[in-house]
């Protein structure tokens, strides 16, 4: 275990994307957590199936809801397995302009279409209705993080992408960034089948904290096949609901794309997620510890790389004073390693950002 005890934290792995037969997955919610905690051995897992139905009315029916409510109620046992219910705040062309191969025939909505994109959210405690994208009073990020933010639940962005489909994803306030609180991450480029993608989500996700966006970074396997993975890491204190919550909150998590890396990035003492006050310069500090050999480790400050390294080994520790650091920063951390997931990508971590600002001369 990385952490210093003085932290008292650990390492707790889950997956906060996938999908079910409720909505265009396959299987049911308990064979979904059976994976999750049984064949994954996941600490946390959230199921989250889109607000649609599969077909009209296009909406997530009540029994669904509640049923996943209760599902996720009767395998979470405290210090063994914890299960959250969450959905999928979905909204995409073909909802907004109607017609399009696969989508409703009719629009679902009056005026200028919007493309937000995919955004998960998932609650604490019961809430009776979810806030559907469907919804006119849920219908843009704004109005559905003022609605999860009375119901006590978080939001993240999910599969961020700098394509048409999305020109919308980033568009909400400062304010909704308090429960909108991380994005998920991944490769720019990656191979799936034998292919090459080129989805720019690390593109995407940069380019909004250079813009002054606020997000931590997360990952899931938005599984459509019941097979939930390890895909994003959160500190904390202990294995309960509320701190794998907290975790996500402060922003105490980072993503993986495949091997379990354990990563532990600070600046001055403070861990990642964290918005931090300094005296002098950066005092910047990452530890990692590989399932396999390390082949890159890259410090990157306001979207471009600071440092990089090669340790070639299995464990590698980094430390060094930002001796360029003007004032004002964000400062996060991405690891490859060398060994390759199923389809040939290389195994990755990246790190929430830490933010960072000088304390002003008196
Ligand atoms: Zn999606
Ligand atoms: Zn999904």
């Amino acid at each position: 275990m990385l952490l210093c005890a003085c932290a008292r934290e650990r390492v707790y792995w889950g997956d906060v994307h996938g999908h079910t037969a409720y909505s265009d997955g396959q299987g049911t919610v308990e064979e979904y957590l059976r994976h999750a905690r049984d064949a994954a051995d996941l600490d946390f897992v959230i199921v989250t199936d889109h607000d649609f139905g599969n077909a009209p009315p296009w909406r997530m029916p009540a029994e669904a809801w509640l049923h996943t409510q209760d599902a996720v109620e009767a395998f979470t046992v405290a210090g063994e397995f914890v299960a959250i219910a969450g959905f999928e705040w979905t909204s995409q062309p073909k909802y907004w302009s109607g017609a399009k191969e696969g989508g409703p025939a009719d629009r679902l909505f009056a005026g200028t279409p919007h493309y937000y994109n995919h955004k998960n959210v998932y609650f604490l405690a019961r809430v009776p209705d979810l806030f559907s994208a469907k919804d006119a009073r849920y219908a843009s990020p704004d109005l559905l993080a003022e609605a999860v933010r009375h119901a006590g639940g978080l939001i993240h962005n999910c599969h961020p992408s700098p394509g048409p489909e999305a020109v919308d994803q980033w568009d909400y306030s400062a304010a909704s960034a308090l429960v909108i609180r991380n994005s998920e991450i991944g490769p720019d480029v990656l191979w799936y089948e034998g292919k090459k993608h080129e989805p720019g989500t690390e593109s995407a996700v940069r380019a909004y904290l250079d813009r002054g966006g606020r997000t931590g970074f997360v990952r899931g396997t938005d599984t459509h096949e019941g097979k939930p993975a390890a895909r994003t890491a959160v500190l904390a204190r202990e294995l309960t609901r509320a701190a794998v919550f907290e975790a996500l909150r402060s922003r105490r998590c980072y993503a993986v794309s495949h091997a379990r890396i354990e990563l532990d990035f600070r600046i001055n003492g403070h861990v990642m997620g964290e918005d931090i006050e300094i005296e002098g310069k950066p005092e910047i500090a990452v530890q990692v510890r590989g399932t396999d050999r390390i082949e890159e480790i890259a410090v990157i400050r306001d979207g471009a790389l600071l440092r990089v390294v090669s340790p070639n080994s299995d464990e590698a520790r980094l430390a060094f004073v930002d001796e360029s650091f003007a004032g004002a920063s964000w400062y996060t951390v991405r690891v490859t390693q060398a060994d390759l997931d199923e389809h040939g990508n290389l195994s990755r971590a990246w790190a929430s950002p830490i933010w960072v600002r000088g304390r002003a001369m008196r």
